[in-house]
This record gives C-alpha cells, structure tokens and sequence, in this order.
C-alpha cells in the first residue's frame, strides 16, 4: 500500500475511533438529558460515516452503532489490510456494560478533533502527545533544581487538600497550574467523599454495579488496588468506609470532595505521575546493586528524552549507560506513533512500560523497528541489569 494512502487509512481509523470513544462516553453519561444524548449520538454516528468509504457508511443506522458500540470495535472502523493496529480487538463496555475506565485517555491517545463534536466535550480537545508536551515545555522552563523537584511533587503531592498541596509545592505552586478542583469530578465521588489511590495517591474510580460500590485506581486496579464499601454504620459526617479487595489495598480514608480538595488534571497524572512513579520504582529497585549507578532525570537540556540513566560499569568489562524513558500510555499503539513523530535520538533509547502491559512489548518493538529504540517492562529490565551487574548487593 502506497505510503500516504497507509497513512489516509490510519487517519480514518482514528476518527472513526475517536467518534466511538466519545458515542461511548455518552452512553455511560447517567446525567446526560436524553435529548442531548441522542444529539451527541448523532454527531459521532455521522463523524463514523465520514470515516468510511461511502458504500459501507450508508448501511450504518442508529440502532446497528449502538449495539456495535458494545462489542470489539473492529466492526466500527475501516478496514485496514496492513499489520494489525490492535484497534480492532479494542472494546469500550466491559462484560457488566460498564464504559472502560480509560476511555478519556484512550480517545486523548488516536484523538482526530472533529468540528461535529466539538460543540459536545471540552474533554479531549488536544491529542495526548500535545498534553505530554506542554506539560514538559512547563516542567523544562525549570532549573535544574527545581525541575527535580517538581518530578518529585508529581510523585509525592498530585492531590490532597489545597493548603497542604500549596505548601508541599511551594515556589512552584503558581507556575505549575494543572491542578483541578476533586468537586468537579463526579467519578471519583462517593456520597460526597474521595478516596486517593494508596499508590499514585491520586483519586480513585467510584462503579456501581449490580447493588455493588467498588472503588479502584484506574492504574493501579491490576496490582491489587481495589475495594468495596464496607456495610458497616458509621457516624453522621463521616466518610463511608472502605475494605481492600486487593492484594495492595492498604487502608485509605475518604477526603472530602469538596473545592477545596484538588488534583492534578487527568493527562497530567498519566504522562507526568504515572511514569515518574514507574521510575522511583527503577530508582529503588536497582538500589545498593553492585556496579550498578542510577541518576534520576539527569537530562538537564532536554529534560524529556529521557528520565533516567543507570551505568553499568562490572569489573574488568567494558561500561554500559541505559537511558530510559518510562511511559504509561493506555494504548502501545498510539504511544508508537507519537514516538515515530519525535526526532530519533542520538543514543539508544530504552522505553520502559509497566508490568501489565507486559503483552504489548512486541507489538511495539515491531511498531518501532529501525529506530534505536528497545521496549521492556520494569520487571524485565530489573532482571536485565541485575544479571550483568553479578546480581550482588
Ligand atoms: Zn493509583
């Protein structure tokens, strides 16, 4: 297939997706009037037609989007006869007909800004790799003392009561505007309550299901971050208890969700605490590793190529340097094409995925051949290090 049109194809796929991701967030939209829906429903039925060649879009009726809207999407969009995009097997309900939790990120990551829709979300107006940029041209403004320590506040301090977040940042509290009011996210409420991840301490999801309340870090929910409502009584005022689920549910209590408790906005969290967290995970891991030396954010010029370079200096054989970039993206396949985009590096790169997108590695190593670019996991890359290093501490 000739290259533009290959990429012509990508673009439609896309928009198709994009207009699916947001015909799901409709649906899941309880407080949506229902003549608003259905106008919503409309645009994006009409922005998915536009993706397709006519012959197909014509066939296309409201009642045929919907309830294809809950399957694999492969149906939805255009057919591609290039190497699978993993688009295709994507689905946006889960088995209970509940939306998936990443769905904003998702759509953020194949984002294709549609006039039709715009009238409809102020959500994901700017692509994901837009929102990782401003966020590092922010960050990069920094000196280099203050850039560590921001790095370490989006680990340390993403969202908690406004007084404390203004005085864990400081200085940089009035240049470092992402933080939203914990009021005006519904998802995260729970009889007006929130309830921080014990992980990213950032707020966790509120689904009801079936009678049932579970609350769960969207990021965090598959290493055992998860709980239920407890059906113990408690006091007037006081905030509904929890009880883990998990293997990682450490006890947490709920916070008020009221405007004076904020948070970092959502693309802030995913490409800024996310993988920061990811890399004081590396950091720690490799601590007191023989031969073994780990600088955190050492990329004092261009602070976004990468995050973390460990040196790797055994005795009597040659030094070896890993630069590593950690990234948290919902989608491997939009996180390959925003890299594809970026100017290659003069060094070879290492980009560093968490554990459970462990399936995905060789889908990206594929997607990113005949860059200098290898793709690993943390576990693989712990292992990776400690068995040159002798393993010796
Ligand atoms: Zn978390």
């Amino acid at each position: 297939m000739a290259l533009k049109e290959c990429d012509n194809l990508r673009h439609r796929r896309e928009q198709a997706l994009t207009a699916c991701c947001m015909a799901a967030a409709a649906e899941a939209d309880l407080a949506l009037q229902p003549a608003r829906r259905a106008a919503m429903l409309m645009d994006c039925l009409a922005v998915l037609r536009a993706a397709h060649p006519a012959a197909d879009a014509a066939q296309w009726g409201m009642g045929d989007f919907r309830r294809a809207l809950r399957g694999p999407l492969a149906l939805l969009l255009p057919a591609t006869t290039e190497s699978d995009d993993g688009l295709g097997t994507l689905c946006l309900f889960d088995e209970d007909g509940l939306v998936r939790d990443a769905l904003q990120d998702l759509c953020r990551e194949h984002l294709v800004p549609q006039v039709a829709l715009d009238r409809h979300w102020s959500w994901p107006r700017l692509r994901a790799e837009q929102e990782e940029r401003r966020l590092y041209e922010i960050l990069r403004r920094l000196d280099p003392h203050e850039y560590r320590r921001a790095r370490a506040l989006l680990a340390e301090s993403p969202a908690g009561p406004v007084r404390e977040l203004r005085r864990a940042w400081d200085q940089l509290w009035m240049r470092f505007d992402f933080f939203e009011a914990v009021s005006d996210w519904p998802w995260c409420h729970l009889d007006g309550w929130w309830y921080p991840c014990p992980t990213c301490r950032w707020p966790m999801r509120v689904v009801r299901r079936a009678g049932e309340v579970e609350v769960r870090c969207e990021a965090h929910r598959a290493r055992g971050v998860h709980y239920r409502l407890s059906l113990e009584p408690v006091a007037a005022g006081a905030a509904p208890l929890l009880v883990g689920t998990g293997s990682a549910s450490d006890p947490v209590v709920g916070l008020p969700a009221s405007t004076e408790h904020l948070a970092l906005s959502r693309p802030v969290w995913r490409y800024g605490v996310l993988p920061t967290l990811l890399e004081i995970e590396l950091r720690d891991r490799l601590q007191g590793l023989e031969h073994v030396q780990v600088e955190m954010w050492p990329g004092e010029l261009r602070p976004d190529e990468y995050d973390l370079k460990i040196t790797l200096s055994p005795p009597g054989r040659r030094t070896s340097y890993f630069r590593v970039d950690a990234k948290a993206w919902e989608s491997v396949d939009g996180l390959a094409r925003a890299l594809l985009e970026r100017e290659p590096t003069p060094y070879p790169l290492i980009i560093l995925l968490p554990n459970h997108q462990e399936h995905e590695v060789e889908f990206l190593k594929e997607r990113l051949a005949g860059r200098r670019i290898t793709v690993t996991t943390l576990k693989r890359l712990v292992a990776r290090i400690e068995k040159a290093a002798g393993g010796v501490r």
